[in-house]
């Protein structure tokens, strides 16, 4: 088999945020102002903050308006649903964005379920899932719509592949079925109750593995020529001497290059098209939200 490939994540989510800076001032020419994402931080998780850091700094990037809501721990669930209502109604605002986890005794769905559907730019809110499953147009969870967009980079027209989603998750699993459904690919949802796996997965064409744990899907699970988006991010326990351990996928990325046509390493493939995917989520909403067209070519 000629040498697998290594699909470029980060220079393909590089290319997406050109692609929509550049879509962005004819957007500002006919509505007379910036699009708008409003990130909502509760709490102080560092990893969070860190998330929250480099949207704001993207969305600046892509000559975008960002507003920045930080609230307390502690902060009440009436007061975070206050300030969703608030966001709802600021005409400045597209796309609002709640940074989940929140912390203990927040109740994360009724506040995702008070977003504006329109606005919900994680494309959590289940009208936007139901929308997505029938087939309109809907937000779209930024981390299934960027694996699909490197999936069709790479693979061109998906029809009549066989593709096995291994997660049923709503922020990934089920959405990148749907996508995969909607690109006319015969899809199978795999889950912690799946009987044998490994025989599962070999049948697929397509492997999306978005599951949690580091290097579950070994090399002998996978098809001889097969393209697996890796979506898991695992961190392992430190070697000795080192601080940090290594950041590996779902998937044995090593073991699998000897059996697939193209591969997403971790880090440097799903990840970086998550924020990239979450800007062009912002245009389409401000697009359609002033009754714009849809911009092409994102
Ligand atoms: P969840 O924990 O919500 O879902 C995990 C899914 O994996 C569940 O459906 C579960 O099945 C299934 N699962 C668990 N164990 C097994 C097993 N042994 N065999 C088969 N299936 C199993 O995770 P998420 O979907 O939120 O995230 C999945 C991974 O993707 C994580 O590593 C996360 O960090 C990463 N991620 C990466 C992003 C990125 O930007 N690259 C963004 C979002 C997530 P069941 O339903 O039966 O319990």
């Amino acid at each position: 088999m000629t040498a697998a490939q290594i699909i470029d994540g980060k220079a393909f989510a590089a290319g997406l945020r050109e692609r929509i800076k550049t879509a962005v001032p004819a957007f500002v020419e006919q509505a007379n102002r910036a699009p708008g994402l409003a990130v909502v931080l509760v709490g102080d998780d560092p990893a969070s903050q860190v998330y929250v850091v480099s949207k704001h700094k993207a969305t600046i990037a892509a000559g975008m308006e960002s507003f920045e809501h930080r609230l307390p721990a502690d902060t009440s669930q009436a007061d975070i649903m206050a300030l969703v209502e608030q966001l709802n109604a600021d005409e400045s605002v597209d796309g609002i964005l709640v940074q989940l986890p929140l912390p203990d005794g927040l109740d994360e769905k009724a506040v995702v379920m008070a977003i504006d559907p329109d606005k919900d730019v994680d494309g959590l809110h289940v009208i936007n899932a139901g929308r997505l499953a029938n087939g309109e147009e809907a937000l779209t969870p930024c981390t299934p719509l960027g694996s699909l967009m490197l999936l069709k980079d790479t693979l061109g027209d998906l029809t009549g592949l066989n593709a096995v989603v291994v997660g049923r998750s709503i922020l990934v699993g089920k959405p990148m079925a749907q996508l995969l459904l909607s690109e006319n690919c015969t899809v199978t949802m795999a889950h912690s109750r799946t009987r044998d796996l490994p025989e599962v997965v070999r049948r697929a064409d397509i492997v999306v593995a978005a599951v949690g744990r580091a290097e579950m899907v070994k090399g002998d699970w996978l098809k001889d020529g097969a393209v697996v988006i890796d979506v898991g991010i695992n961190r392992l326990a430190p070697e000795p001497g080192k601080q940090k351990g290594r950041l590996v996928g779902d998937v044995a990325t090593a073991e699998a290059l000897d059996h697939v046509r193209a591969i997403t390493p971790v880090p440097g493939g799903v990840g970086p098209m998550t924020i990239a995917v979450l800007l062009r989520n912002t245009l389409v909403a401000a697009s359609l939200r002033a009754g714009y067209a849809k911009p092409k070519g994102l």
